[in-house]
């Protein structure tokens, strides 16, 4: 019997089960894959998360998790009408597979059992305990007072749990061989309407030149291949050799930011939650809720209704942060303007 099950080893469910276990509750930090587990993104730590993993794991980030140029100096957007705006923040470039591991591994040695290659397949409530049923090498069940759902962006036990229609956007990038004029040290994000219905972008991590675009419906290829066209032409893009590619969903978050925090004894947190920021920046979202759902459940362990009004509180100061940055990109391009006025 452990006081929390967490249900996934990314940022949120990293950060809620060390808060918990740090603090002598007995917790269940289960991952469905073997981890370091590949996670498709750009892996940019902005200067928050930055701040968020200090405070929370107690460290800064170690080199040992970062990509080539480990140092990022910010973003530079270019909105629908072809403008430029430059944002200079410092932050850092990692690996997702190398970053999560090592936030795993911190939650372990405080003292959550760790547990990868372990999905949660459904869970059932019964006086006051969640019985989780999970697949590992067999299938059992384990048993909780409380459950944080932090499965990301699909959510599946939470779709069991609370039956809606999720809407996704599904992001498609490609990591190529070859050269560019643009300074790696950036995040480049494209607002154009021809190129994503969202927004496309370019980093570099290790020599690797990622190029995404996301779409909210229909074949992302024309779309990448416009956008491969105009980087050619306008940035001298030289590609020599494709050597991954990766399809993936994020949660279409709109500008009300809708945010579930759970049903009856399972919270959810992170993306699960609906904690994303617009433009696709998700990990201090995901750690900030994470440590906002362990919070509460800390303070108020034995009453379910002040774990939920606590967690709606502490989790408020983020929630306007997602609106106010729904405000920005909608001034920004009208792609997002359009959103907001839905
Ligand atoms: C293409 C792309 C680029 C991005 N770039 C950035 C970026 O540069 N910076 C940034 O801040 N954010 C970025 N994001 C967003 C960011 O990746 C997410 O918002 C963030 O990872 C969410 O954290 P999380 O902990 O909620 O979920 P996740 O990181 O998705 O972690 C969920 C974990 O749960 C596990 N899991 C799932 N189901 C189960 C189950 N049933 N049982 C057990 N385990 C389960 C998964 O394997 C996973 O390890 C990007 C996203 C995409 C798609």
């Amino acid at each position: 019997m452990y006081d929390v099950i967490v249900i996934g080893a990314g940022p949120a469910g990293c950060t809620a089960a060390k808060t918990l276990a740090g603090n002598g509750f007995r917790v269940l930090l289960a991952e469905k894959f073997k981890l370091p587990r590949y996670k498709s993104c750009s892996g940019q730590l902005i200067n928050k998360t930055l701040y968020l993993v200090e405070k929370h794991f107690g460290e800064p980030v170690p080199a040992c998790v970062t990509c080539v140029p480990a140092e990022n100096r910010g973003m530079i957007f270019t909105n629908d009408k072809g403008c430029e705006y430059r944002f200079e923040l410092p932050g850092l470039n990692v690996w997702r597979s190398s970053f999560d591991e090592w936030l795993a591994k911190k939650a372990e040695r405080f003292g959550a059992v760790l547990r990868d290659e372990t999905a949660a397949l459904y869970c059932k409530e019964e006086n006051d305990t969640v019985t989780v049923t999970f697949k590992g090498k067999s299938v059992y069940t384990e048993k909780a007072r409380i459950v944080i759902d932090c499965e990301g962006v699909v959510g599946t036990l939470k779709r069991t749990l609370l039956p809606c229609k999720p809407q996704y956007i599904t992001t498609y990038q490609t990591y190529n061989q070859g050269s560019i004029d643009l300074d790696h040290h950036y995040f480049y994000a494209y607002l154009q309407p021809e190129f994503s219905e969202y927004d496309a972008w370019f980093n570099v991590k290790d020599n690797q030149l990622v190029l995404g675009v996301s779409v909210k419906a229909g074949d992302v290829v024309p779309y990448y291949d416009r956008f491969i066209a105009y980087m050619m032409e306008k940035h001298g893009l030289r590609i020599e050799r494709q050597l991954k590619t990766d399809r993936w969903l994020m949660p279409h978050i709109l500008p009300g930011c809708k945010i579930d925090y759970g049903v009856g004894r399972v919270l959810f947190a992170g993306e699960t939650a609906g904690f994303l920021n617009p433009m696709g920046e998700g990990i201090s979202a995901g750690i900030e809720s994470g440590y906002c759902a362990a919070q509460a459940i800390m303070r108020y362990f034995d009453d379910l209704e002040m774990v939920y009004s606590d967690y709606r509180e502490k989790a408020k100061p983020l929630h306007s942060y997602m609106k106010r940055q729904w405000s920005f990109v909608a001034c920004i391009a009208d792609t997002f303007r359009v959103m907001k006025q839905v």
